[in-house]
């Protein structure tokens, strides 16, 4: 990293100089103008630290006019810290401009700006890059991979949708207009109707030589994420790849999060069985594929026998490992596709998809059998069943669970340990 700095006082200067080379800067500095306009005509720099007062605006207008230093940020210490000079500087030119006696706003600033350039976040992908111009294209990969990023070259927009489809990519870099039939447009619109979810959302930097604020407008809403012009400035290509790769990144965490708190929030921590509160969401799915498909539903309610007495006697610890045994058994005789709930303290539901009342009874019997069998600890474990059925097209919900919950009460009332079927 190289830097610049102008300034007339040698104290300044030498100040100033530490300061940057703390930060890992190699330094040149000059008094004025003069040198500092040969200097930059010669030397490419990373930062330049201006600090002459009055006539610096030309200096900036001449950095700024072409050359090695075109795009080095230029920032300007000032004694004459007024909106006026601020507007000025930055008209001619200058990044930033920083008040002279405010010594750490500017040091935090250097903290920040070196952390940047030297990429100390940056973050590195895969890139798939569609471009026709195989200079352009050489000198780009050249460029992407020398910073981190894997990139995949393509010339045809055909080309790159496939690639696309068959691989997964942190980001589309696409010129826009390309040889052969199909443009970048088209490879836009193909990721933006992906089905797959994280095909669809991934970012796209479109790359066009045309300013023209209709085109870039009709661009944004075909839904590409951030455009650049040609010819590409490679600093500015390289922080705008960064910011999307990052936001993207942020994004499917967040995306992730989302989906284990609404996991646990889902599930029940004793037994790791779903909770009723998933039941709920997805019991109105079930009856209309039930309904759609003119399938069968059913749902068996268990409630274990005189658990009170299980925890009177062996204590609540022991209540909970078997309530853990008895939510493992049910699991082993289900299904994958039915649905196993802990609805409540002792009592579970399992919803059986396809399953009409006699299959649920015969399931039922299965299930109480298999808990009768198990004698965890060697304490007897009995459940009481009641089972429902949903009829199609006239039943409801609470139909279906107040029959199981009514045939419950019955299997307890005929002594326990059996399953009734609802009436
Ligand atoms: P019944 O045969 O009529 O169902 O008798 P019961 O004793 O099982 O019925 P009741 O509903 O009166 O009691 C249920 C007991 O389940 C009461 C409560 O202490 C116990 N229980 C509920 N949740 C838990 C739990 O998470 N852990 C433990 N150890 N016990 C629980
Ligand atoms: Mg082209
Ligand atoms: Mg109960
Ligand atoms: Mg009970």
């Amino acid at each position: 990293m190289y830097a610049l700095i102008v300034d007339p006082s040698k104290t300044y200067r030498t100040l100033l100089s530490s300061v940057l080379e703390g930060y890992g800067f190699g330094v040149m500095s000059a008094p004025d103008s003069a040198l500092a306009l040969t200097l930059v005509a010669k030397n490419r720099y990373d930062l330049i630290c201006v600090s002459i007062e009055g006539s610096s605006n030309e200096l900036f207008s001449l950095i700024r006019g072409s050359g090695l230093n075109k795009n080095t940020p230029i920032v300007m210490l000032t004694s004459n810290y007024s909106r006026e000079v601020i507007e000025k500087s930055i008209a001619a030119g200058v990044t930033h401009v920083f008040q002279k006696k405010a010594f750490s706003v500017f040091s935090n600033y250097l903290g920040q700006f070196c952390k940047e350039l030297l990429f100390a976040d940056v973050v590195t992908g895969k890139i798939l890059y569609v471009e026709d111009s195989l200079s352009v294209a050489a000198a780009t990969v050249q460029l992407l991979t020398s910073t981190g990023h894997q990139v995949e070259h393509c010339t045809f927009a055909e080309d790159a949708i496939d690639k696309f489809l068959a691989s997964e990519y942190d980001l589309v870099l696409t010129d826009l207009l390309l040889a052969g039939e199909a443009g970048g447009l088209d490879i836009v619109r193909s990721i933006r109707s992906c089905a797959d979810g994280n095909k669809k959302n991934v970012p796209v930097l479109a790359v066009s030589a045309f300013e023209d604020s209709a085109r870039r407008i009709e661009l944004f809403r075909s839904g590409i994420n951030d455009y650049v012009q040609k010819p590409i400035i490679h600093e500015e290509l390289l922080a705008r790849i960064n910011n999307l790769i990052r936001t993207q990144r942020l994004l499917k965490q967040l995306n992730l999060q989302h989906e284990r708190l609404k996991e646990v929030a889902m599930t029940d921590q004793l037994t790791t069985l779903y909770n009723r509160h998933y039941l709920m969401e997805e019991l109105p799915k079930k009856i209309s594929q039930a309904n759609r498909y003119d399938q069968s539903l059913s749902l068996l309610m268990l409630d274990i026998d005189y658990f009170k007495l299980v925890n009177d006697k062996y204590g609540h610890q022991m209540g909970d490992e078997i309530l853990i045994v008895v939510a493992n058994t049910l699991k082993q005789c289900c299904r994958n596709e039915d649905l196993v709930v802990r609805y409540g303290g002792e009592e579970f539901i399992v919803l059986l998809d396809r399953c009409n009342l006699n299959d649920a009874r015969e399931r039922s019997e299965f299930i109480r059998k298999a808990i009768e069998s198990l004698k965890p600890y060697d304490i007897n474990v009995t459940v009481s069943l009641g089972v429902s059925t949903y009829k199609n097209g006239s039943d409801s919900y609470e139909g279906l669970f107040s029959r199981a919950d009514k045939a419950v009460y019955e299997a307890k009332n005929l002594g326990r340990n059996i399953v009734v079927v609802e009436s």
